[in-house]
């Protein structure tokens, strides 16, 4: 849904979005609540050709704490839009790699999504669960070059929802879910694969849809409605799904060992769809896992400093290095995440300093337990 320059309008110039803006901290002259007034008193003309239209990570600290609600993340994803139509366009990460791959996955392409489930565990070809896999197999080759091998995530995921007693749907059909497009302000994009992705699930027959990413499960949640209608199907993100079923399933967790651990909340799942609680149930359903807090956790986490493959800068080197530091200071020698690009980004950053800390992905912990 796009902002009117009316609910603009109730813009206080309190400034609050500025001071809690990350970007802002590092990045001369972005200011959230300067672009606010600037939409309101120049031409349109004046900020589409803005660099800073593409400098906004879409963390949304400013807006949860916004007190008029204004939703920025959307405010500024509208201006891309129009921002693309006069070829102002973002720097893209990776040469580009993961903008090319989206748009080809929106053609006929045939794909070979599911050759890593092979020796993974059981999938099934139609049935009542399809496990949304997302773009970690195209991630994997591209970051081999980090030490990181993306698609294990994928395989512990299948793992724990087969250890629930689900053999789930996993598909060649699935595309890109259209996150990076639809915040990068190619709607054309992101509306062709939202369709694509809906049509695969109905012909499977599935009734629920299990998400790994946190991205491609707010992106059903927040905006494939706006594109398809009410979607045909229950979403669940993975963590939800496992806080209820492994008790259920009886499922007991060996012992991790000594060791602390931190959680880095993901935006996605965090401030957009306020999944806070369910990550830290799942460790602490490992016996021994020390956990310990990291001063900015939940509503306050910091982003892990890059979205949509674009724009990373000093300014997201910088953030992601802090924020390792920030795990270092309490003492951890973990720090999990539960979202692939959140891992990618701060294991990117670790492998240009000497922090020791291990970054893991919640999935990983979680399996090598089972
Ligand atoms: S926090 Fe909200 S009300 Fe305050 S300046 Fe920012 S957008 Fe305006
Ligand atoms: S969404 Fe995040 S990066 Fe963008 S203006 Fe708000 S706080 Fe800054």
């Amino acid at each position: 849904m796009q902002l009117t320059k009316q609910q603009i309008d109730y813009c206080m110039e309190c400034g609050v979005c500025t001071g809690s803006c990350p970007i802002s901290q590092e990045r001369a002259g972005f200011s959230p609540r300067q672009m606010i007034k600037r939409t309101l008193v120049e031409t349109d003309e004046n900020v589409l050709y803005s660099n800073d239209l593409w400098a906004c990570l879409s963390c949304s600290r400013c807006s949860d704490r916004c007190p008029v609600g204004i939703d920025f993340p959307e405010f500024i994803r509208s201006y891309r839009q129009k921002a693309r139509a006069v070829a102002n366009l973002p720097r893209e990460s990776h040469h580009g790699v993961f903008q090319t791959l989206s748009t080809l996955q929106a053609g006929a392409s045939r794909l070979n999504r599911i050759a890593w489930t092979e020796g993974a565990g059981k999938i099934a070809a139609k049935g009542e669960y399809f496990y949304f896999v997302g773009c970690a197999p195209f991630q994997t080759p591209v970051f081999k070059y980090l030490g990181l091998n993306v698609i294990d995530t994928a395989k512990n995921i299948l793992k724990l929802i087969n250890a629930v007693g689900i053999e789930p749907v996993v598909s060649n059909d699935e595309r890109c879910c259209g996150h990076d497009a639809f915040w990068a302000g190619n709607e054309e994009l992101f509306a062709a694969l939202a369709r694509k992705n809906v049509d695969t699930i109905v012909a499977s027959g599935a009734k629920t849809v299990i998400f790994g990413c946190p991205e491609g499960y707010a992106t059903f949640r927040e905006h494939y409605p706006q594109v398809v209608g009410e979607l045909p199907f229950e979403i669940r993100h993975i963590t939800e799904f496992l806080v209820e079923r492994l008790p259920e399933a009886g499922v007991v967790m060996k012992d991790a060992g000594e060791g602390t651990v931190t959680f880095h909340d993901p935006c996605r799942l965090g401030r957009r769809m306020g999944m806070y609680e369910q990550p830290r149930q799942l460790i602490s359903m490992v016996p021994r896992a020390r956990f310990k807090e990291m001063e900015n956790n939940r509503e306050n986490a910091v982003c892990c400093g890059t979205t949509a493959w674009m724009e990373c800068s000093s300014c997201s080197k910088k953030m992601q290095t802090n924020r390792l530091m920030e795990a270092e200071q309490i003492g951890a020698g973990t720090i999990i995440t539960a979202c692939p690009k959140c891992q990618i980004h701060l294991t990117c950053a670790k492998s240009n300093t000497d922090i020791g800390i291990e970054v893991k992905d919640l999935y990983s912990f979680l399996a090598e337990q089972l």
